[in-house]
């Protein structure tokens, strides 16, 4: 099948869906996404400040969905502990962790110091290359991402078509006391690093925690012109890198 003739068939499809869920509830849109693709389906979670509430909900749906984890290298210890910790918890059968393939970062960042003077490379062999590799098996997958983050996201689709796929952000429509509320309702735990501060949490040298009223992704490399790593930037087919898109 012809990559055009994929991207073609995920835009329509896309946009039905989009019509027929734009307001539908979290669950909902996974119970759709699960019906539609079935094993061709995966979930993308960093296990960061908000994910266990998607992650709730997936398990409540299917707690044998794919999710597709990626562990650059460069994570805190405390989100590892968290991604074992809330697995366990939610009696996820199936998580993967991505890790950079050896050679990119032998040839490319090879004393791991990249993200000092090239984030969008760096970025590249640790995460959008490794999500690529692990989506080539799924038609469609599922995402984190919220409109009030801001930024791109604002106007955010519920389903959108993604390099010949589908994607489904469910969490599209909910707001920071959606959010709270739900994981109060639901007890879930907090990652250990939103007591300190961090309202997104992503590697290491790449966060910082916020300050009181500035955005929730403000903390993300702060002092650079760069708010998102690349994996959600829809390509031309044949295009190497890229920039714009996390999860
Ligand atoms: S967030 Fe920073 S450390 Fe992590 S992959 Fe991107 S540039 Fe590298």
């Amino acid at each position: 099948m012809s990559l055009a003739y994929d991207a073609a068939r995920s835009d329509t499809l896309a946009a039905r869906l989009d019509a027929e869920l734009r307001r539908a509830h979290p669950r909902t849109v996974i119970e759709a996404a699960l019906e539609t693709f079935g094993d061709k389906l995966a979930l993308v979670s960093s296990f960061g400040a908000e994910s266990a509430v998607l992650l709730h909900i997936a398990s409540r749906v299917d707690p044998a969905i794919p999710v597709l984890f990626l562990d650059t290298g460069m994570l805190f210890g405390q989100t590892l502990d968290y991604r074992k910790q809330l697995a366990a918890r939610l009696g996820l059968t199936d998580v993967r962790d991505l890790r950079p393939a050896y050679q990119d970062l032998a040839t490319t960042d090879p004393q791991n110091k990249l993200w000092r003077t090239d984030t969008d490379a760096c970025c590249h062999i640790r995460k959008v290359l490794p999500l690529d590799r692990a989506l080539e098996g799924f038609e469609a997958w599922v995402t984190g991402r919220k409109r009030f983050h801001g930024g791109d996201r604002l106007n955010l689709p519920v389903v959108e078509p993604s390099d010949g796929k589908v994607k489904f952000n469910p969490l599209a429509n909910w707001t920071r006391e959606d959010l709270e509320a739900y994981a109060a309702e639901n007890d879930l735990p907090a990652h250990p690093l939103v007591a300190q501060g961090f309202a997104s949490i992503g590697c290491w040298p790449c966060t910082q925690p916020v300050e009181e009223g500035e955005d929730v992704r403000a903390g993300r490399w702060k002092g650079l012109d760069k708010t998102e790593c690349g994996i959600h930037l829809v390509r031309a087919p044949g295009a190497a890198n890229n920039v714009g898109g996390d999860i």
